[in-house]
């Protein structure tokens, strides 16, 4: 079973590591110019340079309008089970994450992303079967994540089918480990690929699934607060919009 762990390049050290690695990815405002927006008055903020996803014609485009929707979709249904609802939502989430990431396959590859990089300089690294930690491309690590995931969503001693089966006593931490993995594919596509998701036009598609992983996420307390800070900025324009 694999793992997940992630070092913040800039400014943290676990003690044998201090890792300096530079956004290969990192835009400026000429990238902002490729994202075709209509409004040609609209004066950046100073973040919106190296953050082109903070753009607030960026935020506004969207699927479905309005956080409170998605707040309300999140929220346990009454009278029905709290494992079963994390488990549907956790297939939902998958196959709308594997999708979105499936359509920049071609794009981010072991030359364009050699070092699986998150927000903020976060280097993401994958814990093997063995413990090992192996920092490794941003197409492996997604590999990997997406195929653990899968892996895990057909165990059904972990995801039980039949009705007089019960979830195992660790569900809800192997939920969390899921939707951390979750998490981590979209916020590498959020830094490293948000201008060609905007020229694909993907980005409306990007913000309503992030916007829900990330509402249902706090309804039920699925990811630690430093694992989201990096896109708090982001978190909190999605949600405020
Ligand atoms: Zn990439």
């Amino acid at each position: 079973m694999g793992g997940c762990q992630s070092y913040s390049g800039a400014a943290e050290t676990d003690g044998t590591h201090t890792l300096t690695h530079g956004n290969a990815h990192s835009t400026n405002l000429s990238d902002v110019t490729l994202l075709n927006l209509k409004n040609n008055n609209w004066q950046a903020p100073v973040c919106v340079e190296k953050k082109p996803y903070l753009h607030p014609e960026c935020v506004r485009e969207r699927i479905a309008q309005g956080s409170t929707d998605l707040l309300t979709l999140s929220a346990l249904p009454h009278g029905l089970d709290h494992n079963e609802w994390l488990a549907s939502n956790t297939i939902s989430f998958f196959q709308l994450v594997n999708l979105i990431s499936s359509v920049l396959s071609e794009l981010c590859t072991s030359s364009s992303c050699p070092t699986a990089t998150g927000p903020g300089d976060r280097v993401y690294f994958w814990t093997d079967e063995s413990g090992r930690k192996l920092k490794c491309s941003a197409p492996l690590y997604t590999d990997y994540a997406l195929s653990y995931i899968q892996e895990l969503l057909l165990d059904e001693d972990v995801f039980p089918v039949k009705t007089d089966a019960e979830f195992p006593a660790g569900f809800p931490f192997l939920v969390q480990k899921v939707f951390l993995l979750m998490f981590r594919t979209l916020a590498h596509l959020y830094c490293a690929h948000y201008p060609q998701l905007v020229a694909m036009e993907m980005h409306p598609h990007l913000n309503t699934v992030f916007t829900h992983l990330v509402l249902f996420c706090q309804s039920f307390n699925l990811l630690e607060p430093q694992e989201t800070e990096p896109l708090q900025d982001l978190i909190t324009a999605l949600t405020h919009s």
